[in-house]
């Protein structure tokens, strides 16, 4: 990944170009006063034209404050018109006045560098330094003080431009850093998902470091859960890792930072293996960060196939990145965790009355669209409140738990249990016919009649029975509401014929499938 470096805003870039357009008028001025003078020797005019047009060209910076970086053909016209100005410069300037023009060159290389860059700086120092160097030779005006003084301008001109470039492009690293972490701190506070929280650090890593591989993994159990991982342009699934022997594992264990320029290098972390083979797909700089917070604990890592590819700059930003990524996925592990909780009757575990009805009603959309059966159950404790006037409370509590226990043993987990009320649950068995829903119900009623329990005083006590009501979707209801008309009646039946029954029987699903 090679991060573009935004150049300076418009306005950056005419604070910086503002002392040298004031020396570049102060300089004209000083070529117009002597052209106007009676100090020239031959030709005062071409020096007052030079020192007039130099200083326009510098003016042009100065009001043209909206088209710098606006075009990309913009920085061309510019270097267009200083090589224009430059050779007209030559031709009108004086022999022993040309010292001028190396230093009018120095000064537009100096504005084309801050301005547009280094690629358009470095063009006109070569082009005008060539076409003096050609000019000169065919009029045979070289000598030892023409090339000494035309070496040491070409020198001096790439001096100044290649120490505004780095100085310009390390300030506009460090504010682009600065403009990412903040971004990143102001969305991640508004973030409540994990996947958000994720997306949003995957969004800063690849805008302020140049990282080849990167992981944010949160650990669980004795492995690294990775959510993000990147690796050489590509995105890859959510994997588990262990953590035995890797760097992560080591940050882990010390709750530390590490930062490693080179890893070819012997890297002395106690108990940390790390086989470098050298190829070209290798980490050989890496830096990780733990991120702990009250409910996870996890680690991000950044690798760069390059050696010393991460400055401490870098590392502090990740840091950063870190505290904050783990507050915020502590904060969405949170809120999911209530969110699911309030979903969710608290005995049981299952779904409360309108989850359940509106997970159910998706589950019926996803099977007509399939063209696919739906089952559902209706369940009721036989007797149950003459149970609880025995045992007690307590006691029926627990049945309860045994009851859906139960049940989860012989459903799918992409079915989905509810509790409807009181001692009655609802199971909807997506994609299953009757006859499957009837099979899992006597299940559920032979495990019940052999439960077996023990009262604190009262010693074994039976466990009760359950009656169940059986409804297909669509062929029975034509949508939920009308399903659960159909399996309640059924369940009603089912109590009315005794309890302990399934209703309907088997015999009811073969007819539906040969009326
Ligand atoms: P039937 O066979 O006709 O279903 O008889 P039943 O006694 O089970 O029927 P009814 O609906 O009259 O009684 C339900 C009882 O379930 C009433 C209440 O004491 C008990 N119950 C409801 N919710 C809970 C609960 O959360 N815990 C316990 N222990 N009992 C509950
Ligand atoms: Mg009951
Ligand atoms: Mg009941």
């Amino acid at each position: 990944m090679n991060r573009t470096l935004q150049y300076f805003t418009v306005q950056e870039s005419q604070r910086l170009l503002k002392p040298i357009i004031i020396s570049v008028q102060a300089f004209s001025v000083v070529i117009v006063i002597f052209g106007i003078g009676d100090y020239s020797v031959d030709n005062n005019f071409g020096l007052l034209l030079f020192g007039l047009l130099f200083a326009l060209y510098g003016g042009l910076f100065q009001v043209g404050q909206g088209w710098l970086n606006q075009n990309v053909w913009i920085k061309w016209v510019a270097m267009l018109i200083a090589i224009g100005i430059t050779w007209v410069g030559l031709v009108i300037i004086p022999e022993n006045w040309l010292a001028i023009l190396h230093i009018s060159t120095a000064f537009v290389a100096m504005i084309l560098v801050i301005a547009f860059g280094r690629s358009i700086a470095w063009s006109f120092i070569g082009i005008v330094f060539l076409a003096d160097f050609l000019y000169h030779l065919s009029f045979q005006h070289l000598d030892e003080v023409y090339f000494a003084e035309h070496l040491s301008m070409i020198i001096f001109s790439a001096a100044m431009t290649e120490t505004l470039y780095r100085l310009t492009t390390s300030s506009a690293e460090r504010v682009h850093r600065l403009t990412a972490l903040n971004e990143f701190s102001r969305k991640i506070t508004l973030s409540l998902e994990v996947e958000q929280v994720m997306s949003l650090l995957n969004a800063a890593i690849q805008s302020a470091l140049d990282a080849d591989t990167y992981f944010v993994g949160v650990l669980n159990g004795e492995t690294l859960h990775l959510d993000l991982l990147y690796d050489d342009g590509e995105y890859f699934a959510p994997v588990d890792v262990p953590i035995e022997g890797s760097l992560s594992g080591w940050i882990l264990r010390h709750r530390r930072s590490l930062f490693i320029p080179d890893l070819r290098k012997q890297i002395d972390l106690e108990g940390v293996k790390v086989v470098v083979t050298g190829n070209n797909k290798d980490n050989i700089s890496w830096m990780g960060v733990p991120m702990i917070a009250p409910h996870i604990i996890g680690v991000i890592g950044i690798g760069s196939y390059k050696p010393d590819a991460f400055n401490r700059a870098d590392f502090e930003l990740l840091e950063h990145l870190g505290q904050q990524a783990a507050l915020s996925l502590d904060s969405a592990h949170h809120h999911t965790e209530v969110e699911r909780q309030s979903k969710l009757d608290s005995l049981t575990g299952t779904y409360n009355h309108g989850n359940f009805i509106r997970m159910m009603e998706e589950e019926a959309q996803e099977a007509r669209m399939m063209n696919e059966t739906m089952s559902l159950i209706m369940l009721d404790i036989d007797y149950f409140k003459q149970y609880n006037d025995t045992y007690g409370h307590l006691t029926g509590d627990l049945v309860l738990i045994q009851l859906v226990e139960t049940i989860r043993k012989y459903i799918h987990t992409t079915d989905i249990v509810g509790r409807w009320g009181g001692e009655e649950f609802v199971i909807c068995l997506p994609n299953t016919n009757g006859e499957q829903a009837t099979l899992v119900s006597r299940r559920i009623q032979q495990t019940m009649m052999e439960l077996r329990m023990t009262h604190p005083t009262k010693g074994d006590i039976p466990a009760p029975t359950v009656s169940q009501g059986v409804a297909v979707f669509p062929m029975e209801a034509e949508d939920v509401y009308k399903l659960v008309d159909v399996a309640d009646q059924r369940l009603y039946i089912a109590k009315e014929r005794g309890r302990n029954q399934i209703e309907p029987n088997e015999n009811h699903w073969k007819k539906i499938i040969n009326p």
